[in-house]
Order: structure tokens, then C-alpha cells, then sequence
């Protein structure tokens, strides 16, 4: 051929696109099936072995591992999980077979995961969380968006290379986790097993934008003591509950410092308060008619890329600390924090190859350029850009209610995706 990489391209875009449209029904009855593994945290092994399942009938070779087996805490960015159980927390990391490598020929981490958050309230879904129901272009259900929908494009994008005729030459690792949602030590056992690659992209639903940073989180629980005393004497008694609002008052403060210091930061200084503090749960007492003597409240704040996980941590503990000397109760019985989940820095992404190969699959794709995002969520990505410095792409399709109610996937930007994905992977990877 002496008419230039252009045309070549295009026809590959044309085979490719003709593959998937071959297989779309199967692929969205596949995203079906995948979102109705009601995959809770510590719930996913059944949907682990569907996939390790999937991925052999692939003629994929299947490395299938819990957690316990693949210790993770000798590691910078480990975290440990109260929510799970090691023994049972199934990984699944397949090798796609490749062609053998060529010059060109970079080796790739798919990485997805199968957790997803729990739903609220079931009765304020408009049909159930785990139905996987169609309505037009969205796909309703819990984890539908964040990331079964990611999943998807990674699998049917190699499935539409294989049917095209085209072969990788470079390794290709198709990883998917657990624990994304809460500690992130389900991608970091993948890395402690030795799996590596000169790039990764993990299809999170970023909406067709490149993350270009995240900041990252720590998870704590406030663990508040009172003195239980009956109703008629609650002059004499101290209230946990009471108490652990207060301290959460402190941690809202902090919070406000913490934005105010973030206008500098050379990033996120364009974000507005991109330090995000959370109550996400609260328990407490034992009786209406006495004051609580426990309290346990779980929290989640941000951190800015750059700023050692201990440091944020200190911060923590200072406003606690702080807030408890000015409760006489309190002073004499200090509440404590315990860390128990994510322990996560922030992370960025330098701008390089891998990010140009994306951008010229999205912009084939879509016709536009790539843009940037930054998130004020954690996501996987972080290890990679940590450890032997792996670009971390986190790029994937687009949906609606994240972690909310009646989250949703859209069918055609699945579609897209899957294109895009599959575009990038053939180039990265050398596929003819
Ligand atoms: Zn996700």
C-alpha cells in the first residue's frame, strides 16, 4: 500500500464498526445478564466465574485468584476492607492470545470492575435495581453505568477484532476486579501478581473524556462513646450520638479549609470545592428512652494529588482531636478514628502515546478531539500511574444517576465506545 496510514485506517474503522454491529444484540443482552449479578461488595463471586467463564469459551487462559491468596499489604496504597471477606473476594485476569510481538506491537491492561455500590431504597427505583430493563437507548440497573457498561466495551471490542480478522501482536491482560468501589486492593493483587504492561485503560464512565487527575480518598469511622443514662437524667449522661455530630461539624470545617487551600493547587484550583466530605453512614444507640454510649459514624474526604496519605490522615485525626478537648466527656474519653477503607492518593496522568493513540480512535470515532476531565472521584487508574509508572488511561461511555437512583446506560454511547476501545486496542497493539 503506498496511499498513506489514512485509508488504512478507515478500513480497519469499517471492519471493525461492521463487527460490532454483528454482534449488537449480543452484546447488549450480555450487559444484560452481567448487570443482573446482584454484585455487591463481597457478592461477586458468581459473577467472577460467569466471566472467568466467558473469557475460556474466548480461548482466553484464565488466572482465577482470590485476595487471600494474592496479599496485597506489603503494598504503598493498600487498604484494608471491613465490607469483605479475602477468601472469597474471586479476581479473574485473562491473556488474550496475540499474534507474537511485532516492532510496533505494545502490550495493554483492560482492567474493569465487577463491584458496584449498594442501591438505597429499592422502592425509589422506577423498575428493580438488578432487572437490567431496556427503555429506548437506556439500560436501567445498579452498576449498569459504573462499569458493567465498560465491561462490555472492553470484551466486545476484542470479540469485533477477533471477527475482523485481526490479530494483536502484544500481549493484551483482560483484568477484572473487586473493590474498587471501597479500598481499590482487587487492581492493586493484580499488580502484586506481576501482571504489567506498557499501558493501561480502564473504561469507567467518564463520558468519552480522558481523566486527566483524581483526586484521591480516605475512609474513617468516627467511633463515638457516651455515658448511658435514663431520659429523666439526661443532664447527668452525654449523648454519642450528639456528640458525633459535633465532631462532624469540626470535619465540615475542616473540609471549607481544605477547599480554600485547594485554589492554589496547579490542578484542581480550577475545580470548585473539589474536596468532597461525606457522611455516608451513621449507628448509633441502643434505646429511645436512653442517652446512646456509642456512636459510630462513616466518613469519606478527598485528597488532592501530591499530598501524602498520611498528611490527609493527620488532618483527620487534628479536627477530631481538636473538636473532642472542647466536650468535657469527650476530652476525658477521646473518640477514635479508624481507617477502614480507602487509603487512596491522588493521582495524574502525564499526557503521552498511549493518550495520543486514544485520541485518535476517539476523534475517528466521534469526529471532535478528546477532551480532558478532572474527577473528584477515586478510580483505579492511580496504581498504574504509581507503580512503574504505567499510563493509566480512564476513558469510557456514558450514562446517567451514578451510584444514584435509576442509574442508566446509554445504549448508543456503549456502541461508540465499544468502537473506540476497539480502535485503540488495534492500534496499540498492533492488531492486522
Ligand atoms: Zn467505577
Amino acid at each position: 500500500m503506498s496511499d498513506g496510514g489514512g485509508s488504512i485506517q478507515s478500513d480497519r474503522q469499517a471492519l471493525l464498526s461492521a463487527a460490532i454491529a454483528e454482534n449488537w444484540s449480543r452484546q447488549v443482552a450480555w450487559l444484560q445478564a452481567l448487570t443482573r449479578f446482584e454484585t455487591l461488595p463481597g457478592r461477586e463471586a458468581g459473577c467472577q466465574d460467569w466471566l472467568a467463564g466467558e473469557f475460556e469459551r474466548r480461548g482466553w487462559q484464565v488466572d482465577r485468584y482470590t485476595l487471600a491468596e494474592q496479599p496485597t499489604a506489603h503494598l504503598l496504597g493498600h487498604a484494608d476492607c471491613p465490607l469483605t471477606d479475602p477468601a472469597t473476594a474471586v479476581q479473574v485476569v485473562a491473556t488474550v492470545p496475540s499474534a507474537g510481538p511485532s516492532e510496533a506491537g505494545r502490550s495493554l491492561i483492560l482492567q474493569g470492575h465487577v463491584d458496584v455500590v449498594p442501591t438505597g431504597p429499592a422502592d425509589m427505583w422506577s423498575r428493580p435495581p438488578f432487572a437490567a430493563e431496556i427503555d429506548g437507548d437506556w439500560l436501567y440497573g445498579r452498576g449498569a453505568q459504573d462499569m458493567k457498561m465498560g465491561i462490555s466495551t472492553v470484551v466486545f471490542a476484542l470479540d469485533a477484532i477477533t471477527q475482523a480478522g485481526l490479530k494483536p501482536h502484544a500481549p493484551i491482560t483482560v483484568q477484572m476486579v473487586t473493590e474498587e468501589e471501597s479500598s481499590g486492593r482487587g487492581a492493586l493483587s493484580a499488580l502484586a501478581r506481576g501482571y504489567r504492561a506498557d499501558a493501561c485503560l480502564i473504561p469507567e464512565p467518564t463520558g468519552n473524556m480522558i481523566t486527566r487527575a483524581h483526586t484521591g480518598a480516605v475512609w474513617f469511622r468516627l467511633r463515638v462513646k457516651g455515658r448511658p443514662v435514663h431520659v429523666q437524667d439526661a443532664q447527668t449522661g452525654t449523648n454519642a450520638i450528639l456528640s458525633a455530630f459535633a465532631l462532624v461539624q469540626a470535619l465540615q470545617r475542616l473540609t471549607v479549609r481544605l477547599n480554600r487551600e485547594a485554589a492554589a493547587d496547579p490542578l484542581f484550583g480550577a475545580v470548585v470545592d473539589p474536596i468532597k466530605f461525606n457522611v455516608g453512614v451513621i449507628r448509633g444507640g441502643d434505646w429511645a428512652s436512653s442517652t446512646p454510649s456509642w456512636c459510630d459514624v462513616d466518613c469519606r474526604v478527598s485528597v488532592l494529588p501530591g499530598k501524602p496519605i498520611d498528611a490527609a490522615k493527620e488532618e483527620v485525626r487534628a479536627a477530631v482531636a481538636d473538636a473532642a478537648k472542647s466536650d468535657v466527656f469527650l476530652a476525658e474519653h477521646p473518640p477514635e478514628v479508624i481507617w477502614n477503607g480507602f487509603q487512596a492518593e491522588g493521582s495524574v496522568l502525564e499526557p503521552g502515546d498511549a493518550e495520543a493513540v486514544l485520541g485518535r480512535a476517539h476523534r475517528a470515532v466521534f469526529g471532535t478531539e478528546m477532551r480532558a476531565r478532572l474527577s473528584t472521584a477515586v478510580d483505579d487508574t492511580r496504581f498504574y500511574n504509581h507503580y512503574d509508572r504505567i499510563p493509566g488511561l480512564c476513558y469510557g461511555p456514558s450514562g446517567d444517576n451514578l451510584h444514584g437512583i435509576d442509574e442508566r446506560a446509554s445504549l448508543r454511547s456503549l456502541r461508540q465506545t465499544t468502537l473506540v476501545l476497539a480502535l485503540f486496542i488495534a492500534d496499540w497493539c498492533d492488531a492486522k
